[in-house]
């Protein structure tokens, strides 16, 4: 998935750019600036990239995903529906509004289970965050579908998903919002950044304000620029937003490096019998960011991460016992460990995870190994690696 392993000419010139001229911020200063505008460049190649009529660059994804939520007024009390096996982010972005972080079950797809998105809402319910782990999607249709009936909004968190499709179009343009994160690791970075996407104007118009103190951005005084609302800042720096612009232009040879070495390995286990692959949606195609697979049981997937990493085989994942990226261990959130006081409706809302069932999606997650595909991997380490795998993995299953 990272953009960092790639890191070099382009990238060097679009920063150099910006370091000539000494303006490292994306509004104002519109005499020294040399006609740079990275920031705006970005969004502009984003929104004709990601086929979005609005992108607004942030600092981060979290950021993202804070102002996208802000941007369409959900604030203290309302419900927001996200998965069990996500990053802290969400639950995150939702609580910095006073919202209510709804956690729901994952099924096959790694992402949320439609089933348990409707058996979810409550007359607070207010958006479905659907999160695109490792590269691939839940049934969108199904979830626009809930969406429709019950007047929910859909955010994307396609964070981890960008170059991905559904349907033929782009991950992070499908629903009212979509989020994009550029942070270090993932497929492309600007070092801090993200991205909100969206075809409605006026969440367009808050999220730009929001994400800048309220600031309306008309006329060019910035200091008599008026301030509708309340807002923050959540401004990117036109140093990250150069490094992003160079990387967005190698997003499909990204994409495409990725694909050939997923498909290599995927091969290679498809021989093996009790390995069944993450399931993608009909319409669905991943961004190859990963290879994600289950094993038959729980004692298996861990007994084969052991082994893999004793075969040096890196990057395979068992988010199962991650404490970042599955609820279990997010006892933070489930015991409301917070520096100050919380609001009072989170306090009064937040559900009891401790005693939650997610035992539905404890089945996927708790057989679930996600190995990470690299862009610098020359094709014998691919095939190598791929071998070794299989090996290991075969005996896994074979001794069990
Ligand atoms: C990385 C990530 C984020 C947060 O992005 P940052 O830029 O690191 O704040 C949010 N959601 C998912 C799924 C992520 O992987």
């Amino acid at each position: 998935m990272p953009g960092f392993e790639l890191f070099g000419e382009q990238e060097r010139k679009q920063v150099n750019d910006v370091l000539d001229s000494g303006v490292l911020m994306r509004y104002g200063f519109d005499g020294m600036r040399n006609e740079h505008w990275k920031a705006k460049e970005l969004e502009a190649a984003l929104s004709e990239k990601m086929q979005s009529d609005h992108v607004h660059l942030v600092s981060s994804g979290t950021a993202a995903l804070t102002v996208a939520l802000a941007s369409a007024g959900v604030g203290a009390g309302d419900e927001v529906i996200m998965p069990t096996f996500t990053f802290v982010a969400s639950f995150e972005s939702i609580l910095a509004l006073g919202a209510i972080p709804i956690l729901v079950d994952v099924d096959d797809t790694l992402t949320l289970d439609p089933k348990a998105v409707q058996q979810a809402i409550t007359p607070k319910t207010r958006v479905i965050m659907s999160v695109h782990m490792c590269g691939s999607m839940a049934n969108l249709d199904a979830l626009q579908a809930i969406c429709d009936q019950h007047g929910l909004l859909l955010l994307e968190d396609a964070c981890q998903a960008i170059g991905a499709t559904y349907s033929g179009k782009p991950l992070g343009s499908i629903g009212d919002l979509g989020c994009f994160s550029f942070d270090y690791v993932k497929t492309i970075t600007c070092g801090e950044g993200g991205a909100v996407l969206t075809n409605n104007e006026a969440y367009y118009q808050n999220a730009h304000k929001y994400s800048d103190h309220g600031h309306d951005h008309i006329g060019n005084d910035r200091g008599a620029e008026t301030h509708p609302f309340l807002g923050y800042n959540y401004r990117i720096s036109e140093l990250n937003a150069a490094v992003g612009l160079a990387q967005l232009s190698r997003l499909d040879d990204f994409i495409s490096i990725q694909k050939k070495n997923y498909t290599i390995m995927r091969e290679a286990l498809s021989a093996i019998e009790g390995v069944q692959f993450r399931s993608v949606p009909d319409g669905g195609e991943e961004n190859y960011s990963f290879l994600s697979f289950f094993l038959p049981s729980e004692e298996l997937a861990k007994k084969a991460q052991n082994a893999l990493g004793e075969a040096r085989v890196d990057g395979c994942f068992y988010w199962f016992d991650n404490n970042w990226h599955y609820y279990r261990k997010w006892e933070h959130l489930t015991h409301k460990k917070s520096l100050g006081k919380l609001p009072q409706e989170v306090l009064e809302a937040l559900p009891d995870y401790e005693k939650a069932d997610f035992s539905a999606s404890d089945h996927w997650v708790g057989r679930n190994l996600s190995c990470l595909i690299k862009l610098g991997w020359t094709e014998q380490e691919v095939h190598q690696r791929a071998k070794t795998m299989a090996e290991v993995l075969q005996n896994i299953i074979q001794g069990a």
